[in-house]
C-alpha cells in the first residue's frame, strides 16, 4: 500500500488549504504539525495539500453539524466536515487518532515528535458524534482544551468550537419566565393558570428575541431541596393524579408552550426538567416532538452505576419504582432526551468522590436510552485541579464522544492520562485510585453525602475507624512514594492538588483521622486550600 509522506527530514511537498470558515482550524493543524515534525506547512503551494472542506451552500444551514470524514484521495488528504465544527474535530481527531497528540488538559498534552511523519494512502475516518450536546461543566477544564476534546457547550462565544444552546439561562428559569417574586425554595407556579402561561410565552419571546443564535429555551423548574410537589389547586391535581406524576402538568404546560413558539422559532427546541418531584414520567401525556426533557441523576448513588439500582431512591408523593426504571420510561417517551448528571460532592468541592469507574457505565446507560445530549456538573467554581478534576474532565470529554467505550478502552485513556500528567510518579497515583473507589464500592454515596458515609466508618465503631485510618494512612503513604518519584515542578504542584482531597478528608473526619473538631482544623486547613488557589470550598461558598 502506498503511503503518504507528510514530511521527512525537516522538509514537506505539502500545504495546507482551508476555506471560509476553516481558518481555525487550519492554523491548529499547521501549529501541531509543527510542533511534531519542525516543519510549518504554507497555506499555498504546487505540490499535494491538505485540505480542509465544508459543504456548497448555505453556511448558516449546517453551522451546527460536527460529523467529519478524513480520507486520502490521490496524495491529497481531505478534511471533510459537515460543519465548521466538524472540520475543527477533525483536524484533532487527525492529531490523535493518526499522530499520537493527546489533549489532557491545558498545561499537559502529549505530541510525539517524529523526523517522518506518514499517513496510509487508504486513509479512511469517519465520525459523528453520539450526542448533539456534550458539556463538562468543571471549570479546571479550559475552553480551549475543551474544544480539543469535542466538549461543544457552555463555551464562550469567541472559542471557535462552541455551540450556542440556551437563551438567557439554563436552568431554574420559571421563576423568571413568570415573573415570581419572593419565591420560596420549592415554590413551584400553578401551571394550570392562564395568566402563568401568557407571562411565560411572552419572555421566552422576549429571551429569544434577545438571543436569535440559541437553539434551545429552558423552561424549567425552580429548584427545591426536600420533595416538595408543585401546585396542588384543583385543575392541576386532576391532571396529576391521572399522569401519575407533577410531571403530568408539567409536560402539558411545556407543551402548549412549545406549540405557541413553533410557527416562529421553527428550530428552537423548549426543555423542562425531570427533576426531583417531576422525576417520574406522566403516564400519558407525551412531550411534543420540539420539547427536550432534561432528567437529572441528583438522587442517584455515584459510587455504583445507576443501571445497578444499589440504592433504594427516595420517592415524590407520587411514589417512584427507580431513577434507572424512571429513565427508561422517559426514554420510552421522548424522543429528545437530555441527561443532567453530577460529578463531584457539592458540599465538600475536594472530598474524594469515587465515580471514576462509574461514569462510563453511566454515560453507557445514558446512550442506551438514547439521550441525545448530557450536562456532566461537578466543580464548576474551582479552576485548579482539586479531587483528581482534570482527569474526570477529560474521561468525561472521552466518554460523551464516544459513549458505548469498553472498559478496556477507558482504562487505557485513564492511565495515559496519568503517565503524562503525572509523569514517572503515576504508577502510585493510579493504585490511590484504586484503593480508594474498592473501599467506596461497599457503601453507596450521593452528592451531598458526608465522609462516614462515602467510605463506611462509623464514629463509635473502633473496628469500621481503625480500619479506615488504615486505609488513609496507606493512602498517605502512596502520595508520599508519588512525591519521591516525581520528576517534574509541574508533576510536585499537582500531588500537592491531589493530596489535598486527603486533607480535606482529614477535617470532614473528626475524632477518626484528627482530634480537633472540624471547624478548628478547617480554620488550620484554609490557608493552606487558599494557598493553593482553591477559592470555593463548597458550592456557593466562597473560602473565608
Ligand atoms: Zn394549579
Ligand atoms: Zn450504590
Amino acid at each position: 500500500m502506498k503511503e503518504l509522506i507528510l514530511a521527512r527530514g525537516g522538509e514537506s511537498r505539502y500545504h495546507i488549504e482551508s476555506c471560509p470558515g476553516t481558518e481555525f482550524a487550519a492554523g491548529e493543524l499547521a501549529a501541531y504539525i509543527e510542533k511534531i515534525c519542525g516543519v510549518r506547512l504554507p497555506e499555498t503551494g504546487d505540490g499535494p495539500a491538505l485540505r480542509l472542506l465544508l459543504p456548497e451552500g448555505d453556511a448558516h444551514a449546517y453551522r451546527n453539524a460536527e460529523g467529519f470524514v478524513i480520507e486520502a484521495d490521490g496524495e491529497d488528504i481531505l478534511i471533510r466536515g459537515e460543519g465548521p465544527r466538524g472540520v475543527i474535530y477533525g483536524v484533532y481527531t487527525l492529531l490523535e487518532d493518526c499522530f499520537g497528540c493527546r489533549f489532557f488538559a491545558e498545561d499537559c498534552e502529549l505530541i510525539p515528535p517524529a523526523e517522518t511523519l506518514v499517513l496510509p494512502g487508504d486513509l479512511h475516518i469517519e465520525k459523528h458524534p453520539a450526542f448533539c450536546y456534550r458539556d463538562v461543566f468543571l471549570a479546571t477544564m479550559s475552553p480551549a482544551c475543551k474544544v480539543k476534546n469535542k466538549v461543544n457547550a457552555s463555551l464562550p462565544k469567541d472559542i471557535p468550537g462552541g455551540q450556542y444552546f440556551f437563551a438567557e439561562s439554563l436552568c431554574h428559569t420559571i421563576c423568571q419566565l413568570a415573573e415570581m417574586e419572593n419565591v420560596k425554595t420549592g415554590e413551584q407556579p400553578c401551571l394550570t393558570d392562564e395568566k402563568v402561561f401568557q407571562t411565560v410565552l411572552k419572555n421566552c419571546r422576549k429571551w429569544l428575541d434577545a438571543n436569535p443564535d440559541a437553539a434551545v429555551i429552558s423552561v424549567t423548574q425552580n429548584d427545591g431541596y426536600g420533595h416538595q410537589g408543585g401546585c396542588t389547586c384543583e385543575r392541576c391535581r386532576e391532571i396529576d393524579e391521572r399522569e401519575g406524576s407533577f410531571a403530568g402538568t408539567m409536560i402539558s404546560f411545556v407543551n402548549r408552550i412549545a406549540e405557541a413558539l413553533e410557527p416562529d422559532y421553527p428550530d428552537v427546541l423548549v426543555d423542562t426538567f425531570a427533576y426531583r418531584y417531576t422525576r417520574k414520567a406522566p403516564r400519558t401525556v407525551r412531550p411534543r416532538h420540539n420539547v427536550v426533557v432534561r432528567f437529572c441523576t441528583i438522587e442517584a448513588c455515584f459510587t455504583h452505576p445507576i443501571e445497578s439500582e444499589c440504592r433504594a431512591t427516595e420517592d415524590s408523593i407520587y411514589g417512584t419504582v427507580s431513577l434507572a426504571q424512571d429513565l427508561r420510561d422517559w426514554s420510552a417517551i421522548s424522543g429528545k432526551l437530555f441527561i443532567w448528571d453530577y460529578c463531584t460532592n457539592f458540599s465538600r468541592y475536594l472530598l474524594p468522590f469515587p465515580d471514576l469507574f462509574s461514569i462510563r457505565e453511566n454515560v453507557n446507560f445514558f446512550y442506551k436510552c438514547n439521550a441525545i445530549g448530557v450536562f456532566e456538573e461537578g466543580d464548576y467554581q474551582n479552576k485548579v485541579d482539586g479531587e483528581l478534576n482534570a482527569l474526570r474532565a477529560y474521561l468525561l470529554a472521552k466518554l460523551l464522544w464516544d459513549p458505548d467505550m469498553d472498559e478496556e478502552t477507558y482504562r487505557g485513556h485513564m492511565l495515559e492520562f496519568l503517565q503524562n500528567y503525572h509523569g514517572a510518579a503515576w504508577e502510585p497515583v493510579y493504585r490511590y485510585i484504586l484503593s480508594l473507589h474498592e473501599r467506596a464500592l461497599r457503601q453507596h454515596s450521593g452528592i451531598y453525602s458526608y465522609s462516614p458515609t462515602i467510605f463506611g466508618y462509623e464514629m463509635m465503631d473502633l473496628e469500621s475507624t481503625n480500619a479506615f485510618r488504615a486505609d488513609y494512612a496507606s493512602w498517605v503513604a502512596l502520595f508520599d512514594e508519588a512525591d519521591a518519584l516525581a520528576d517534574s515542578d509541574a508533576v510536585r504542584h499537582r500531588l500537592k492538588l491531589a493530596r489535598l482531597s486527603l486533607e480535606v478528608l482529614k477535617l470532614c473526619a473528626p475524632g477518626v483521622l484528627s482530634f480537633l473538631p472540624e471547624q478548628i482544623t478547617r480554620e488550620r486547613y484554609y490557608p493552606k486550600l487558599k494557598e493553593m488557589g482553591i477559592v470555593f470550598y463548597r458550592e456557593g461558598f466562597p473560602m473565608p
